[in-house]
């Protein structure tokens, strides 16, 4: 892949693909952190001489035009953070706005969210290229939607000379310290859901030298290993090939929960009317040991419902633990990156992903289409993802 900062840019209009998918409320960006994140990229594109042309999606509009997703309210964060004037533009393709950018006396200008168009997550080989007619060259800067093949991400190699943005290399530079890890190397497991992370469970029980389980998916598998689970969450679906992933003799379940009732019970005495929400004191203490040992640690899925106290307690131990001594510490997924966030935690480790999906299909091994268009002898007709 060509970095973007070895480009020559002088004089070019690059379409820089960001990812300002940013949380929104009445018209203000309440986390501006993505925003930030690209900052340093385009002063120094615009001190090199370019013209930056950025695009970006925001939410899920569905192919429709709703205000309510509008990037307007990025535009003028992005003015502030950057002290230049943003030049917003109410749409991203068409006649009027290749006249506007061609014409503009601005060398920023923010594009209106792709996905007003359904082309957009069609991947549209004709939208792909009214998007190239604003630029010269392109720039793909949003790692977290590298794991899909949309128009501004995929199709539009086809049509720019394409290059890779420093937050989408540095990305990839962390999360492959993953796959040649100093050992041992441990994963812990968390969050909502087995059946969302099966695949990450998977491989990461084939790569692991252990997988500690916490969150609600731990009911999945302490019902695999024969208890009661109660009214906590558990994937009674799931619960065979969490029966199978334990034979792997990787993946170890919690001694103890803390109840709804803020009980602490040992997973063999979770009474039937009870919902476990947090790992318990003797379990974060024997992950807490078996992390201590670890050269590298990678952690995806809060251990417990970290967002209601006490039921915190779990994760807070958990994110210490990780955060101790000399490791390689990697964690992602957007949950459990907010759980650091919010706990204070957040430059304690190596390498907090900022793309959730897309950074735990890069773990499970899988090729992004985003990423493989970015590379310079890239087969003409990229494979076609589900
Ligand atoms: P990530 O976004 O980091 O991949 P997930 O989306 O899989 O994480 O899961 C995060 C959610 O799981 C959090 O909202 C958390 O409250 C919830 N959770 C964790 N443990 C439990 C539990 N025992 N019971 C209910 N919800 C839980
Ligand atoms: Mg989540």
């Amino acid at each position: 892949m060509r970095n973007i900062l070895s480009a020559r840019v002088r004089n070019k209009h690059i379409l820089f693909r960001a990812d300002y998918n940013v949380p929104i409320k009445n018209g203000t960006v309440t986390n501006d952190k993505r925003i930030r994140a690209t900052i340093p990229t385009l002063k120094k594109l615009l001190a090199r001489g370019a013209t930056l042309v950025i695009a970006s999606h925001l939410g899920r509009p569905e192919g429709k035009k709703r205000a309510e997703f509008s990037l307007a309210p990025v535009a003028r964060r992005l003015e502030k953070l950057l002290g230049k004037k943003v030049e917003f533009l109410p749409d991203c393709t068409g006649s009027a706005i290749e006249r506007a950018v061609a014409t503009s006396k601005n060398r920023i200008i923010l594009l209106e969210n792709l996905r007003f168009h359904p082309e957009e997550e069609h991947n549209d080989a004709h939208f792909a290229k009214q998007l190239a007619r604003l630029a010269n060259i392109y720039c793909n800067d949003a790692f977290g939607v590298s794991h899909r093949a949309h128009a501004s991400v995929h199709a539009i190699t086809r049509h720019l000379p394409s290059f890779a943005g420093p937050l989408l290399l540095n990305e990839i530079t962390m999360l492959s310290a993953l796959k040649k890890p100093k050992r041992p190397f441990i994963a812990v497991l968390g969050g909502a859901k087995v059946s969302d992370k099966i695949q990450l469970i998977e491989q990461l029980s084939k790569k692991a030298d252990a997988v500690l389980i916490g969150g609600a998916m731990m009911f999945t598998f302490l019902a695999a290993a024969g208890n009661e689970t109660g009214t906590s969450k558990t994937e009674k679906d799931y619960v065979p090939l969490a029966r199978k992933l334990l034979r792997t003799k990787k993946i170890i379940i919690p001694p103890d929960v803390v109840l709804d009732n803020k009980k602490t019970v040992s997973v063999h005495a979770l009474p039937k009317n009870r919902a476990g929400l947090d790992i318990g004191p003797e379990t974060r203490e024997l992950y807490s040991a078996i992390i201590a040992r670890a050269k590298t640690v990678f952690w995806n899925g809060p251990l417990g419902l970290f967002e209601k106290k006490p039921f915190d307690a779990g994760t807070l131990a958990i994110a210490r633990a990780i955060a101790h001594g000399k490791k390689v510490s990697i964690i992602g997924g957007g949950d459990s990156v907010a759980a650091i966030e919010k706990l204070g935690l957040a430059k304690k480790f190596t390498h907090l992903s900022t793309g959730g999906g897309a950074a735990l299909e890069f773990i499970e091994g899988k090729t992004l289409p985003g990423i493989a268009a970015l590379h310079k002898n890239k087969p003409k007709r990229a494979d076609k993802r589900a």
